[in-house]
């Protein structure tokens, strides 16, 4: 039960009742029972024991920036991975960052140092970990072209592992990580020492190209549907007519269809009727069935 829960994690960072739209880049959410800030992998796998004791549910989050929580909220525990795990070390060609370091400080701290190879991340607005998870990518590039190692647990077992990347652990926006249900703690990756200015540039390219095309003024959760084989999922919403579509406070962004916004008071449910209708009117007018990329979660 989670009373049990909370008795038994009371010497870490635990809240409880916590509104979820404070914690992901929509701005949407019910409240969480509690949610734990844990600061090693040892209070994590602290928190995910006594869950499996006292059968509470638990997921994991990072910066929330893929993730759409029902109104509901969520029972039992939320484990965000964030600021409290968020070091990173640098030596020679290779820079680890523990999960809950921000992908954009990340980005800097290799730029600042001389690494090259990881510009195409630096606008993405999630966790090393989440990152990782999702083997986010931006640009032509993925995290998988450049990651070497990762830190993980594994819940079932109980125990803390170390994985080498091998070919087959990721697939566009998805990892192994995420199909077992593995929690991410940490990553290594191989990057290459070369010319700060031209590096540095191309960031900025990047960045513009975010600032030109991106609706960032507006709370989101980024694209919300993955690129369908041979499509653009925005490219096929405009040409159905959506761009500008409302449900609520939820829109499909005027100035890119791939995304919906949270112009103001937007729930959940507006936001998952919108979806509905999105596919339902692509299906209809082009035969393609669109596939979610960002995370629901929730009741
Ligand atoms: C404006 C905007 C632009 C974006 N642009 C891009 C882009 O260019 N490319 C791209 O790929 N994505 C993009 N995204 C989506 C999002 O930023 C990425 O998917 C990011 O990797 C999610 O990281 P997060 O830490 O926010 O994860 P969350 O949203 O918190 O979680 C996402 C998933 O990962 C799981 N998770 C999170 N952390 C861990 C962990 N440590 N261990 C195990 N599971 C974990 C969660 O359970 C959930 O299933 C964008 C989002 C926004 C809002």
């Amino acid at each position: 039960m989670l009373r049990d829960l909370i008795c038994e994690l009371q010497d870490l960072d635990l809240q409880l009742g916590v509104p979820m739209s404070r914690h992901t880049t929509f701005r949407i959410g019910g409240k969480a029972d509690a949610m734990l800030c844990p600061r090693s992998a040892e209070e994590i796998l602290r928190a995910v024991a006594a869950c499996q004791r006292f059968n509470v549910p638990f997921v994991v989050i990072g910066n929330g920036s893929n993730l759409l929580v029902k109104d509901g909220g969520i029972r039992g525990l939320v484990i965000k991975i964030g600021p409290k795990m968020s070091s990173m070390a640098l030596d020679g060609e290779t820079a680890f960052a523990q999960a809950g370091a921000r992908l954009s400080a990340f980005v800097s701290e290799c730029m600042r140092q001389g690494l090259c190879g990881l510009a195409f991340a630096g606008g993405i607005p999630g966790t090393v970990g989440g990152g990782v998870l999702m083997n986010a990518g931006a640009y032509g590039s993925e995290l998988k072209d450049v990651l070497t190692e990762v830190e993980y647990i594994d819940p079932k077992k109980g125990v803390c592992g170390r994985r080498a990347i091998a070919e087959g652990d990721f697939e566009y926006r998805s990892s192994i990580f995420a199909k077992n249900g593995w929690i991410v703690t940490g990553a290594r990756f191989r990057l290459r020492r070369g010319a700060a200015e031209t590096e540095r540039a191309l960031f900025e390219e990047y960045q513009q190209r975010r600032r030109e095309k991106q609706p960032l003024n507006l709370p989101s959760a980024g694209s919300v549907f993955k690129r369908p084989s041979g499509h653009f999922a925005g490219a096929l919403i405009e040409q159905a007519g959506l761009k500008g579509a409302a449900v609520g406070g939820a829109q499909v962004s005027k100035l890119h269809a791939g995304f919906i916004v949270n112009t103001g008071g937007a729930t959940a449910a507006d936001v998952l009727a919108l979806i509905e209708r999105n596919k339902k009117d692509v299906r209809q007018a082009f035969g393609v069935s669109l596939e979610e990329e960002l995370k629901v979660i929730g009741e």
